[in-house]
Protein backbone atom coordinates (compact mmCIF):
# COMPACT_ATOMS: atom_id res chain seq x y z
CA UNK A 1 0.00 0.00 0.00
CA UNK A 2 1.25 3.31 -0.91
CA UNK A 3 0.02 6.43 -0.10
CA UNK A 4 -0.14 9.93 -2.16
CA UNK A 5 -1.57 13.21 -1.02
CA UNK A 6 -3.96 13.29 -4.68
CA UNK A 7 -4.61 10.35 -6.98
CA UNK A 8 -5.33 11.86 -10.34
CA UNK A 9 -7.49 9.74 -12.51
CA UNK A 10 -6.91 9.70 -16.46
CA UNK A 11 -4.24 11.45 -18.83
CA UNK A 12 -6.19 13.03 -20.70
CA UNK A 13 -5.72 16.97 -21.51
CA UNK A 14 -7.68 17.47 -17.62
CA UNK A 15 -5.90 14.44 -15.69
CA UNK A 16 -2.45 15.85 -17.31
CA UNK A 17 -2.90 19.87 -16.63
CA UNK A 18 -4.01 18.80 -13.15
CA UNK A 19 -0.77 16.69 -12.61
CA UNK A 20 1.70 20.02 -13.37
CA UNK A 21 -1.04 21.97 -11.32
CA UNK A 22 -1.08 19.97 -8.48
CA UNK A 23 2.72 18.98 -8.61
CA UNK A 24 3.65 20.66 -5.15
CA UNK A 25 1.78 17.62 -3.76
CA UNK A 26 2.41 14.09 -3.84
CA UNK A 27 0.52 13.49 -7.19
CA UNK A 28 0.15 10.01 -8.55
CA UNK A 29 -1.74 9.61 -12.38
CA UNK A 30 -4.14 6.38 -13.14
CA UNK A 31 -4.77 6.00 -16.61
CA UNK A 32 -6.68 2.80 -18.09
CA UNK A 33 -4.95 3.50 -21.85
CA UNK A 34 -1.32 2.75 -22.72
CA UNK A 35 -0.59 6.21 -23.32
CA UNK A 36 -1.99 9.73 -22.32
CA UNK A 37 -3.85 12.31 -24.64
CA UNK A 38 -7.57 10.47 -23.28
CA UNK A 39 -9.92 11.57 -25.92
CA UNK A 40 -7.33 11.86 -28.62
CA UNK A 41 -5.45 8.70 -27.26
CA UNK A 42 -8.51 6.61 -28.09
CA UNK A 43 -9.85 7.77 -30.77
CA UNK A 44 -7.28 7.29 -34.03
CA UNK A 45 -10.05 6.48 -36.40
CA UNK A 46 -9.79 8.34 -39.68
CA UNK A 47 -10.73 11.59 -40.18
CA UNK A 48 -10.85 12.36 -36.01
CA UNK A 49 -10.57 15.82 -35.83
CA UNK A 50 -11.33 18.98 -33.55
CA UNK A 51 -14.44 20.81 -34.19
CA UNK A 52 -12.97 23.93 -32.51
CA UNK A 53 -10.19 25.95 -34.31
CA UNK A 54 -6.74 24.85 -33.20
CA UNK A 55 -5.67 28.21 -31.82
CA UNK A 56 -8.33 27.73 -29.24
CA UNK A 57 -8.47 24.20 -28.58
CA UNK A 58 -4.72 24.30 -26.82
CA UNK A 59 -3.67 24.66 -23.49
CA UNK A 60 -3.65 28.26 -22.33
CA UNK A 61 -1.90 27.54 -18.97
CA UNK A 62 1.65 28.48 -19.76
CA UNK A 63 2.58 31.21 -22.33
CA UNK A 64 5.80 29.82 -24.41
CA UNK A 65 3.91 26.73 -24.54
CA UNK A 66 1.39 28.71 -27.11
CA UNK A 67 3.57 30.86 -28.41
CA UNK A 68 6.35 28.03 -29.75
CA UNK A 69 3.46 25.17 -30.83
CA UNK A 70 2.49 25.65 -34.42
CA UNK A 71 -0.36 23.46 -35.29
CA UNK A 72 -0.36 23.11 -39.52
CA UNK A 73 -4.70 23.06 -39.50
CA UNK A 74 -7.18 25.41 -38.37
CA UNK A 75 -8.86 22.19 -37.41
CA UNK A 76 -6.36 19.77 -35.80
CA UNK A 77 -6.58 16.28 -36.44
CA UNK A 78 -6.09 13.19 -34.04
CA UNK A 79 -2.06 12.62 -34.75
CA UNK A 80 -1.54 16.04 -34.22
CA UNK A 81 -3.42 16.31 -31.14
CA UNK A 82 -1.97 13.46 -30.06
CA UNK A 83 1.34 14.50 -30.80
CA UNK A 84 1.09 17.79 -29.12
CA UNK A 85 -0.34 16.04 -25.58
CA UNK A 86 3.00 14.08 -25.46
CA UNK A 87 5.27 17.11 -26.25
CA UNK A 88 2.84 18.56 -23.03
CA UNK A 89 3.85 15.60 -20.94
CA UNK A 90 7.58 15.29 -21.65
CA UNK A 91 7.88 19.04 -21.43
CA UNK A 92 6.26 19.61 -17.86
CA UNK A 93 8.42 16.14 -16.94
CA UNK A 94 4.78 14.62 -15.95
CA UNK A 95 5.48 11.30 -17.18
CA UNK A 96 7.11 9.87 -13.98
CA UNK A 97 3.75 10.43 -12.62
CA UNK A 98 1.06 8.56 -14.58
CA UNK A 99 1.23 4.95 -14.29
CA UNK A 100 -0.43 3.67 -17.74
CA UNK A 101 -2.67 0.73 -18.32
CA UNK A 102 -3.57 0.73 -14.90
CA UNK A 103 -7.29 1.50 -14.55
CA UNK A 104 -8.88 2.48 -11.21
CA UNK A 105 -11.41 -0.47 -10.58
CA UNK A 106 -12.17 0.21 -7.26
CA UNK A 107 -12.83 3.07 -4.54
CA UNK A 108 -13.78 3.46 -1.27
CA UNK A 109 -13.78 5.94 1.39
CA UNK A 110 -12.47 5.26 4.47
CA UNK A 111 -14.46 7.77 6.71
CA UNK A 112 -12.22 7.94 10.56
CA UNK A 113 -9.14 8.72 8.30
CA UNK A 114 -11.02 10.90 5.71
CA UNK A 115 -8.80 8.91 2.98
CA UNK A 116 -9.90 7.18 -0.12
CA UNK A 117 -8.95 3.90 -0.90
CA UNK A 118 -7.97 3.37 -4.24
CA UNK A 119 -7.54 -0.09 -6.33
CA UNK A 120 -6.00 -0.59 -9.77
CA UNK A 121 -6.08 -3.12 -12.55
CA UNK A 122 -2.60 -4.09 -12.10
CA UNK A 123 -3.42 -4.23 -7.94
CA UNK A 124 -1.92 -1.26 -7.24
CA UNK A 125 -3.57 -0.06 -3.73
CA UNK A 126 -2.92 3.40 -2.97
CA UNK A 127 -4.32 5.61 0.06
CA UNK A 128 -4.90 9.09 -0.76
CA UNK A 129 -6.81 12.55 0.78
CA UNK A 130 -8.31 13.78 -2.50
CA UNK A 131 -8.94 11.85 -5.87
CA UNK A 132 -9.48 14.64 -8.93
CA UNK A 133 -11.86 12.32 -11.11
CA UNK A 134 -10.45 13.66 -14.54
CA UNK A 135 -12.14 10.20 -16.34
CA UNK A 136 -13.66 12.40 -19.27
CA UNK A 137 -17.43 13.02 -20.44
CA UNK A 138 -17.07 10.79 -23.58
CA UNK A 139 -14.35 8.22 -22.60
CA UNK A 140 -16.46 4.66 -21.91
CA UNK A 141 -17.39 3.40 -24.93
CA UNK A 142 -21.15 2.50 -26.11
CA UNK A 143 -20.53 -0.87 -27.62
CA UNK A 144 -23.96 -2.17 -29.04
CA UNK A 145 -25.67 -5.06 -27.33
CA UNK A 146 -27.20 -7.03 -30.28
CA UNK A 147 -26.26 -11.06 -30.43
CA UNK A 148 -24.72 -13.00 -32.25
CA UNK A 149 -21.07 -11.26 -32.00
CA UNK A 150 -18.73 -14.77 -32.29
CA UNK A 151 -20.99 -16.13 -34.82
CA UNK A 152 -19.47 -13.37 -37.31
CA UNK A 153 -16.53 -14.65 -39.47
CA UNK A 154 -15.19 -10.63 -40.07
CA UNK A 155 -13.64 -7.58 -38.13
CA UNK A 156 -15.56 -5.70 -35.55
CA UNK A 157 -14.12 -2.39 -35.04
CA UNK A 158 -15.37 0.32 -32.43
CA UNK A 159 -13.85 3.97 -33.11
CA UNK A 160 -12.36 4.03 -29.82
CA UNK A 161 -10.57 1.07 -30.25
CA UNK A 162 -8.72 1.79 -33.68
CA UNK A 163 -6.00 -0.29 -34.43
CA UNK A 164 -3.06 2.55 -34.00
CA UNK A 165 -0.83 1.07 -37.38
CA UNK A 166 -4.40 1.66 -38.93
CA UNK A 167 -6.31 -0.66 -41.21
CA UNK A 168 -6.58 -1.51 -45.22
CA UNK A 169 -10.32 -1.17 -46.09
CA UNK A 170 -9.42 -2.00 -49.79
CA UNK A 171 -12.00 -4.55 -51.76
CA UNK A 172 -13.95 -5.08 -48.12
CA UNK A 173 -17.22 -4.16 -47.62
CA UNK A 174 -17.63 -2.40 -44.76
CA UNK A 175 -20.73 -1.35 -42.80
CA UNK A 176 -20.46 1.70 -40.76
CA UNK A 177 -23.24 1.19 -37.79
CA UNK A 178 -24.00 5.39 -36.23
CA UNK A 179 -23.89 8.81 -38.21
CA UNK A 180 -23.39 11.08 -35.12
CA UNK A 181 -19.77 12.72 -35.07
CA UNK A 182 -17.80 10.30 -35.37
CA UNK A 183 -19.84 8.00 -38.18
CA UNK A 184 -19.84 11.56 -39.91
CA UNK A 185 -15.91 12.37 -39.84
CA UNK A 186 -15.17 8.40 -41.01
CA UNK A 187 -17.74 7.44 -43.90
CA UNK A 188 -16.38 9.69 -46.33
CA UNK A 189 -12.34 8.29 -45.97
CA UNK A 190 -13.91 4.84 -45.38
CA UNK A 191 -15.97 5.30 -48.69
CA UNK A 192 -13.54 6.18 -50.54
CA UNK A 193 -11.34 3.08 -49.65
CA UNK A 194 -13.63 0.04 -49.29
CA UNK A 195 -15.15 -1.60 -52.23
CA UNK A 196 -18.68 -0.89 -50.66
CA UNK A 197 -19.89 1.15 -47.57
CA UNK A 198 -22.91 0.43 -46.23
CA UNK A 199 -24.18 3.28 -43.68
CA UNK A 200 -26.94 2.18 -40.97
CA UNK A 201 -28.27 5.01 -39.80
CA UNK A 202 -30.76 5.27 -36.51
CA UNK A 203 -30.71 9.15 -36.39
CA UNK A 204 -29.69 11.55 -38.84
CA UNK A 205 -27.63 14.28 -38.12
CA UNK A 206 -27.02 18.24 -38.75
CA UNK A 207 -23.60 18.83 -40.18
CA UNK A 208 -22.14 22.25 -41.76
CA UNK A 209 -18.93 22.20 -43.85
CA UNK A 210 -15.68 22.10 -41.29
CA UNK A 211 -13.84 24.86 -42.86
CA UNK A 212 -10.91 23.14 -42.10
CA UNK A 213 -7.74 23.98 -44.53
CA UNK A 214 -4.41 24.61 -43.77
CA UNK A 215 -3.23 27.23 -40.97
CA UNK A 216 -3.73 30.84 -42.14
CA UNK A 217 -0.07 32.26 -40.52
CA UNK A 218 -2.34 35.65 -40.91
CA UNK A 219 -4.89 34.21 -38.11
CA UNK A 220 -2.34 32.24 -36.05
CA UNK A 221 0.19 35.53 -35.85
CA UNK A 222 -3.14 37.57 -34.74
CA UNK A 223 -4.11 34.63 -32.11
CA UNK A 224 -0.03 34.50 -30.87
CA UNK A 225 0.18 38.59 -30.28
CA UNK A 226 -3.76 38.97 -28.83
CA UNK A 227 -3.25 35.46 -26.76
CA UNK A 228 -4.12 36.90 -23.26
CA UNK A 229 -7.24 39.16 -24.51
CA UNK A 230 -8.23 35.76 -26.74
CA UNK A 231 -8.39 33.45 -23.41
CA UNK A 232 -9.95 36.10 -21.56
CA UNK A 233 -13.04 36.28 -24.61
CA UNK A 234 -12.86 32.60 -24.48
CA UNK A 235 -14.06 32.33 -20.64
CA UNK A 236 -16.42 35.02 -21.42
CA UNK A 237 -17.84 33.08 -23.99
CA UNK A 238 -18.18 29.28 -24.38
CA UNK A 239 -14.67 28.95 -25.40
CA UNK A 240 -15.46 29.59 -29.11
CA UNK A 241 -14.25 33.08 -30.04
CA UNK A 242 -13.73 33.03 -33.41
CA UNK A 243 -17.37 33.29 -34.10
CA UNK A 244 -20.06 36.24 -35.25
CA UNK A 245 -22.47 36.46 -32.54
CA UNK A 246 -25.75 37.76 -33.66
CA UNK A 247 -27.70 40.30 -31.17
CA UNK A 248 -31.19 39.89 -33.75
CA UNK A 249 -33.99 37.78 -33.57
CA UNK A 250 -34.71 35.74 -36.50
CA UNK A 251 -37.87 37.26 -36.84
CA UNK A 252 -36.67 40.91 -37.25
CA UNK A 253 -35.58 39.70 -40.98
CA UNK A 254 -36.94 39.50 -44.19
CA UNK A 255 -37.04 35.85 -45.66
CA UNK A 256 -34.74 37.05 -48.21
CA UNK A 257 -32.11 37.96 -45.38
CA UNK A 258 -32.62 35.33 -43.51
CA UNK A 259 -31.36 32.92 -46.37
CA UNK A 260 -28.51 35.35 -47.49
CA UNK A 261 -27.83 35.41 -43.90
CA UNK A 262 -27.39 31.68 -43.37
CA UNK A 263 -25.82 31.02 -46.73
CA UNK A 264 -22.84 33.27 -45.41
CA UNK A 265 -22.80 31.25 -42.25
CA UNK A 266 -22.91 27.94 -44.29
CA UNK A 267 -19.44 29.03 -46.61
CA UNK A 268 -17.95 30.45 -43.09
CA UNK A 269 -15.26 28.26 -42.57
CA UNK A 270 -16.26 28.51 -38.77
CA UNK A 271 -17.98 25.88 -37.31
CA UNK A 272 -21.14 26.62 -35.63
CA UNK A 273 -21.39 29.79 -37.04
CA UNK A 274 -25.27 28.42 -38.19
CA UNK A 275 -26.21 28.39 -34.78
CA UNK A 276 -25.09 32.23 -34.08
CA UNK A 277 -26.83 33.57 -37.35
CA UNK A 278 -29.87 35.05 -35.21
CA UNK A 279 -29.99 35.73 -31.68
CA UNK A 280 -32.58 33.18 -30.93
CA UNK A 281 -32.22 29.95 -32.89
CA UNK A 282 -31.44 27.72 -29.09
CA UNK A 283 -34.25 29.07 -27.21
CA UNK A 284 -37.18 30.03 -30.23
CA UNK A 285 -38.42 27.10 -32.23
CA UNK A 286 -39.91 29.34 -34.69
CA UNK A 287 -36.36 30.48 -35.57
CA UNK A 288 -34.41 27.20 -35.30
CA UNK A 289 -37.29 26.33 -38.37
CA UNK A 290 -36.09 28.53 -40.19
CA UNK A 291 -32.37 27.13 -39.53
CA UNK A 292 -33.31 23.82 -39.51
CA UNK A 293 -34.99 23.62 -42.57
CA UNK A 294 -31.98 25.57 -44.59
CA UNK A 295 -29.89 22.78 -43.71
CA UNK A 296 -32.46 20.03 -44.74
CA UNK A 297 -32.49 22.08 -48.06
CA UNK A 298 -28.18 21.73 -48.14
CA UNK A 299 -28.78 18.09 -48.11
CA UNK A 300 -31.37 17.76 -50.49
CA UNK A 301 -29.21 20.13 -53.12
CA UNK A 302 -26.29 17.69 -52.26
CA UNK A 303 -27.44 14.23 -52.66
CA UNK A 304 -28.87 13.40 -55.82
CA UNK A 305 -31.09 10.39 -54.91
CA UNK A 306 -34.24 12.56 -53.70
CA UNK A 307 -35.03 9.30 -51.44
CA UNK A 308 -31.64 9.23 -49.67
CA UNK A 309 -31.50 12.80 -49.02
CA UNK A 310 -34.86 12.86 -47.20
CA UNK A 311 -33.50 10.42 -44.89
CA UNK A 312 -30.26 12.30 -44.40
CA UNK A 313 -32.41 15.13 -43.27
CA UNK A 314 -33.09 15.58 -39.75
CA UNK A 315 -37.04 16.20 -38.64
CA UNK A 316 -37.25 14.90 -35.70
CA UNK A 317 -35.07 17.47 -33.36
CA UNK A 318 -34.51 20.61 -33.39
CA UNK A 319 -30.78 22.17 -34.76
CA UNK A 320 -28.32 22.27 -32.00
CA UNK A 321 -30.21 20.72 -29.89
CA UNK A 322 -27.59 17.96 -29.79
CA UNK A 323 -23.49 19.18 -30.89
CA UNK A 324 -24.15 20.32 -34.22
CA UNK A 325 -21.78 18.04 -36.15
CA UNK A 326 -18.79 19.13 -38.77
CA UNK A 327 -17.90 17.60 -41.99
CA UNK A 328 -16.14 17.13 -44.87
CA UNK A 329 -17.73 15.73 -47.68
CA UNK A 330 -20.09 13.34 -45.51
CA UNK A 331 -23.31 13.74 -47.99
CA UNK A 332 -21.24 13.79 -51.01
CA UNK A 333 -20.56 11.06 -49.70
CA UNK A 334 -23.75 9.51 -50.26
CA UNK A 335 -23.49 10.00 -54.24
CA UNK A 336 -20.90 7.98 -54.92
CA UNK A 337 -21.79 4.30 -56.46
CA UNK A 338 -20.32 2.18 -53.53
CA UNK A 339 -22.28 3.69 -50.86
CA UNK A 340 -25.50 2.85 -49.11
CA UNK A 341 -27.66 4.20 -46.62
CA UNK A 342 -29.75 1.60 -44.58
CA UNK A 343 -33.00 3.23 -42.35
CA UNK A 344 -32.00 1.31 -38.69
CA UNK A 345 -34.57 3.61 -37.54
CA UNK A 346 -37.44 1.59 -39.91
CA UNK A 347 -35.21 -1.63 -39.32
CA UNK A 348 -33.13 -1.82 -36.43
CA UNK A 349 -30.42 -4.00 -36.73
CA UNK A 350 -31.43 -7.02 -34.74
CA UNK A 351 -27.81 -9.26 -34.41
CA UNK A 352 -24.41 -10.41 -36.12
CA UNK A 353 -25.00 -13.10 -38.54
CA UNK A 354 -22.01 -15.13 -39.87
CA UNK A 355 -22.15 -12.60 -42.35
CA UNK A 356 -22.98 -9.12 -41.51
CA UNK A 357 -25.31 -7.92 -39.51
CA UNK A 358 -29.28 -8.61 -39.52
CA UNK A 359 -31.94 -5.99 -39.61
CA UNK A 360 -35.99 -6.93 -39.17
CA UNK A 361 -35.97 -6.73 -42.45
CA UNK A 362 -32.92 -7.60 -44.31
CA UNK A 363 -29.04 -9.39 -44.19
CA UNK A 364 -26.37 -7.20 -44.92
CA UNK A 365 -22.85 -9.41 -46.03
CA UNK A 366 -20.24 -7.37 -44.74
CA UNK A 367 -16.28 -8.16 -44.38
CA UNK A 368 -15.71 -5.12 -41.75
CA UNK A 369 -18.29 -4.21 -38.88
CA UNK A 370 -17.65 -0.97 -37.86
CA UNK A 371 -19.45 0.65 -34.89
CA UNK A 372 -19.47 4.20 -34.25
CA UNK A 373 -22.19 4.10 -31.73
CA UNK A 374 -20.82 6.70 -29.35
CA UNK A 375 -20.22 6.56 -25.69
CA UNK A 376 -21.81 5.75 -21.97
CA UNK A 377 -21.56 9.81 -22.05
CA UNK A 378 -21.10 11.92 -18.95
CA UNK A 379 -21.14 9.53 -16.07
CA UNK A 380 -20.21 5.74 -17.91
CA UNK A 381 -16.77 6.63 -16.53
CA UNK A 382 -17.76 6.89 -13.05
CA UNK A 383 -20.31 4.80 -12.83
CA UNK A 384 -17.92 1.65 -14.54
CA UNK A 385 -15.49 2.23 -11.13
CA UNK A 386 -16.80 0.62 -7.94
CA UNK A 387 -17.22 3.53 -5.98
CA UNK A 388 -18.21 3.25 -2.27
CA UNK A 389 -18.86 6.61 -0.02
CA UNK A 390 -20.18 7.47 3.76
CA UNK A 391 -21.90 4.52 5.11
CA UNK A 392 -20.72 2.43 2.28
CA UNK A 393 -23.33 3.97 -0.17
CA UNK A 394 -21.92 2.97 -3.60
CA UNK A 395 -21.87 5.93 -6.12
CA UNK A 396 -24.34 3.56 -8.85
CA UNK A 397 -26.60 3.45 -6.13
CA UNK A 398 -27.24 7.02 -5.30
CA UNK A 399 -27.22 8.06 -9.31
CA UNK A 400 -29.67 5.34 -9.83
CA UNK A 401 -32.33 7.79 -11.19
CA UNK A 402 -29.65 10.15 -12.73
CA UNK A 403 -26.64 11.59 -11.54
CA UNK A 404 -26.48 14.41 -8.75
CA UNK A 405 -23.76 16.84 -7.86
CA UNK A 406 -23.39 20.30 -6.43
CA UNK A 407 -21.72 22.34 -9.21
CA UNK A 408 -21.41 19.47 -11.35
CA UNK A 409 -18.34 18.85 -8.78
CA UNK A 410 -18.77 17.01 -5.93
CA UNK A 411 -21.41 14.09 -4.90
CA UNK A 412 -23.37 14.43 -1.40
CA UNK A 413 -21.45 11.22 0.38
CA UNK A 414 -18.47 10.95 -1.35
CA UNK A 415 -15.89 13.47 0.19
CA UNK A 416 -12.83 14.88 -0.98
CA UNK A 417 -13.63 13.39 -4.69
CA UNK A 418 -13.61 16.25 -6.92
CA UNK A 419 -15.02 15.16 -10.99
CA UNK A 420 -14.05 17.16 -13.98
CA UNK A 421 -16.54 17.30 -16.34
CA UNK A 422 -18.62 15.92 -14.34
CA UNK A 423 -22.83 15.40 -14.96
CA UNK A 424 -24.51 19.06 -14.68
CA UNK A 425 -21.58 20.78 -15.90
CA UNK A 426 -21.65 22.49 -19.42
CA UNK A 427 -19.37 19.77 -21.21
CA UNK A 428 -20.12 19.91 -25.13
CA UNK A 429 -21.93 23.03 -24.76
CA UNK A 430 -18.22 24.18 -24.36
CA UNK A 431 -14.82 24.27 -25.41
CA UNK A 432 -13.90 21.10 -23.14
CA UNK A 433 -10.59 21.74 -22.94
CA UNK A 434 -10.62 25.20 -21.92
CA UNK A 435 -13.60 24.53 -19.25
CA UNK A 436 -11.36 21.62 -17.92
CA UNK A 437 -8.51 23.91 -17.37
CA UNK A 438 -10.57 26.26 -15.73
CA UNK A 439 -12.19 23.13 -13.59
CA UNK A 440 -8.90 22.09 -12.88
CA UNK A 441 -7.78 25.27 -11.46
CA UNK A 442 -10.84 25.88 -9.28
CA UNK A 443 -10.27 21.88 -7.95
CA UNK A 444 -6.57 23.08 -7.12
CA UNK A 445 -7.52 26.06 -5.42
CA UNK A 446 -10.24 24.45 -3.67
CA UNK A 447 -7.64 21.71 -2.19
CA UNK A 448 -5.16 24.48 -1.46
CA UNK A 449 -7.54 26.66 0.60
CA UNK A 450 -8.61 23.44 2.61
CA UNK A 451 -5.01 22.63 3.47
CA UNK A 452 -4.42 26.21 4.61
CA UNK A 453 -7.39 26.17 6.46
CA UNK A 454 -6.59 22.91 8.09
CA UNK A 455 -9.45 20.80 6.97
CA UNK A 456 -9.15 17.41 6.08
CA UNK A 457 -12.29 16.87 4.41
CA UNK A 458 -14.99 18.09 2.13
CA UNK A 459 -18.26 17.21 0.73
CA UNK A 460 -21.50 18.59 -0.39
CA UNK A 461 -24.78 18.71 1.31
CA UNK A 462 -27.71 16.88 -0.84
CA UNK A 463 -29.80 20.55 0.00
CA UNK A 464 -27.10 21.89 -2.76
CA UNK A 465 -26.89 18.59 -5.13
CA UNK A 466 -30.79 19.94 -5.31
CA UNK A 467 -30.56 23.55 -5.87
CA UNK A 468 -28.06 22.54 -8.68
CA UNK A 469 -30.41 20.06 -10.36
CA UNK A 470 -32.94 23.07 -10.09
CA UNK A 471 -30.83 25.36 -11.63
CA UNK A 472 -29.81 22.77 -14.70
CA UNK A 473 -33.54 22.27 -15.16
CA UNK A 474 -34.65 25.38 -14.94
CA UNK A 475 -32.40 26.26 -17.58
CA UNK A 476 -32.95 23.14 -20.22
CA UNK A 477 -36.67 24.47 -20.23
CA UNK A 478 -35.14 27.88 -21.56
CA UNK A 479 -33.68 25.98 -24.55
CA UNK A 480 -34.70 23.46 -26.89
CA UNK A 481 -32.03 20.80 -26.26
CA UNK A 482 -34.64 18.52 -24.01
CA UNK A 483 -36.16 18.39 -27.99
CA UNK A 484 -33.58 16.34 -29.02
CA UNK A 485 -32.81 12.60 -27.54
CA UNK A 486 -29.63 12.46 -26.92
CA UNK A 487 -26.44 11.46 -24.38
CA UNK A 488 -27.24 14.93 -23.15
CA UNK A 489 -30.46 13.29 -21.50
CA UNK A 490 -28.98 9.51 -21.38
CA UNK A 491 -31.41 9.02 -24.57
CA UNK A 492 -28.28 7.62 -26.52
CA UNK A 493 -28.36 4.78 -24.99
CA UNK A 494 -31.82 2.49 -24.54
CA UNK A 495 -32.60 2.20 -20.88
CA UNK A 496 -29.99 4.52 -19.48
CA UNK A 497 -31.55 7.14 -16.72
CA UNK A 498 -30.31 10.23 -15.91
CA UNK A 499 -32.63 13.15 -16.98
CA UNK A 500 -30.84 16.45 -18.60
CA UNK A 501 -26.92 15.63 -17.75
CA UNK A 502 -25.52 18.96 -19.39
CA UNK A 503 -25.45 22.51 -17.45
CA UNK A 504 -26.84 24.88 -20.44
CA UNK A 505 -26.90 28.13 -18.99
CA UNK A 506 -23.70 28.87 -20.52
CA UNK A 507 -20.18 28.36 -19.24
CA UNK A 508 -20.03 32.21 -17.99
CA UNK A 509 -22.70 31.58 -15.74
CA UNK A 510 -21.54 28.09 -14.35
CA UNK A 511 -17.81 30.10 -13.44
CA UNK A 512 -19.39 32.79 -12.09
CA UNK A 513 -21.86 30.35 -9.38
CA UNK A 514 -18.95 28.19 -8.78
CA UNK A 515 -16.97 30.90 -7.50
CA UNK A 516 -20.02 32.39 -5.58
CA UNK A 517 -20.40 29.65 -3.44
CA UNK A 518 -16.38 29.21 -2.88
CA UNK A 519 -16.63 33.03 -1.94
CA UNK A 520 -20.18 32.92 -0.19
CA UNK A 521 -17.87 30.70 3.03
CA UNK A 522 -17.94 27.71 0.93
CA UNK A 523 -21.92 27.81 0.46
CA UNK A 524 -23.70 23.84 -0.30
CA UNK A 525 -20.22 22.45 1.23
CA UNK A 526 -19.38 21.18 4.17
CA UNK A 527 -16.09 21.07 5.28
CA UNK A 528 -14.47 19.68 8.86
C1 LIG B 1 -14.16 11.85 -31.07
C2 LIG B 1 -14.25 13.03 -30.14
C3 LIG B 1 -14.12 14.31 -30.63
C4 LIG B 1 -14.18 15.39 -29.77
N1 LIG B 1 -14.08 16.64 -30.29
C5 LIG B 1 -14.15 17.70 -29.46
C6 LIG B 1 -14.10 19.03 -29.96
O1 LIG B 1 -14.01 19.23 -31.15
N2 LIG B 1 -14.17 20.05 -29.10
C7 LIG B 1 -14.29 19.86 -27.76
O2 LIG B 1 -14.35 20.83 -27.02
N3 LIG B 1 -14.34 18.62 -27.26
C8 LIG B 1 -14.29 17.55 -28.07
N4 LIG B 1 -14.38 16.30 -27.56
C9 LIG B 1 -14.49 16.14 -26.12
C10 LIG B 1 -13.13 15.77 -25.50
O3 LIG B 1 -13.37 14.64 -24.75
C11 LIG B 1 -12.61 16.94 -24.67
O4 LIG B 1 -12.39 18.05 -25.50
C12 LIG B 1 -11.30 16.68 -23.91
O5 LIG B 1 -10.37 16.00 -24.69
C13 LIG B 1 -11.58 16.01 -22.61
O6 LIG B 1 -10.38 15.78 -21.93
P1 LIG B 1 -10.42 15.04 -20.53
O7 LIG B 1 -9.04 14.86 -20.11
O8 LIG B 1 -11.34 15.75 -19.61
O9 LIG B 1 -11.14 13.64 -20.83
P2 LIG B 1 -10.64 12.47 -21.76
O10 LIG B 1 -9.85 12.96 -22.88
O11 LIG B 1 -11.85 11.66 -22.07
O12 LIG B 1 -9.67 11.61 -20.83
C14 LIG B 1 -10.14 10.83 -19.79
C15 LIG B 1 -9.14 9.75 -19.53
O13 LIG B 1 -9.52 9.07 -18.36
C16 LIG B 1 -9.22 7.71 -18.53
N5 LIG B 1 -10.04 6.93 -17.62
C17 LIG B 1 -11.38 6.85 -17.55
N6 LIG B 1 -11.75 6.02 -16.56
C18 LIG B 1 -10.60 5.60 -15.98
C19 LIG B 1 -10.32 4.74 -14.91
N7 LIG B 1 -11.29 4.13 -14.22
N8 LIG B 1 -9.03 4.53 -14.57
C20 LIG B 1 -8.03 5.14 -15.25
N9 LIG B 1 -8.24 5.96 -16.30
C21 LIG B 1 -9.52 6.17 -16.65
C22 LIG B 1 -9.53 7.43 -19.97
O14 LIG B 1 -8.85 6.30 -20.43
C23 LIG B 1 -9.06 8.71 -20.64
O15 LIG B 1 -7.76 8.59 -21.09
C24 LIG B 1 -14.36 15.19 -28.40
C25 LIG B 1 -14.52 13.90 -27.91
C26 LIG B 1 -14.48 12.83 -28.77
C27 LIG B 1 -14.63 11.45 -28.20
Amino acid sequence: METFDIVVIGAGFSGLYALHRLRDHNVVCFEAGAGVGGTWYWNRYPGARVDIPSMEYSYSFDDELQQEWRWPEMFSAQPELERYVNHVADRFALRDKIRLSNGVERMRFDEAANRWHVHTAKGDHVVCKYVVAATGALSAPNTPAWPGRERFKGEVLHTTAWPSDGIDLTGKRVGQVGTGSTGIQLAPIIAAQAEHLTVFQRTPAFSMPSGNRPMDPGHEQEWKQNYPQRRQEMLQTAGVSMLQRSGVACSEYTEAERQALLEEAWTSQSAFQLLLTFSDVLTDKESNDVVSEFVRNKIRAIVKDPETAELLAPKTYPIGAKRLCIDNGYFETFNRDNVTLVDAKAAPIVEFTERGLRTTEAEYDLDVIVTATGFDAITGAMTRIDIEGVGGRKLTDKWVDGPTAWLGLIVAGFPNLLMIHGPLTPGAQAQMLMVGEWQVNFVADIIESLESDGFSRIDATEEAEGWWAEEVDMLSRYTLHRLADSWYNAKNIEGKKGGFMIYVGGFPRFAQLSNEAIADNFKGFVRS
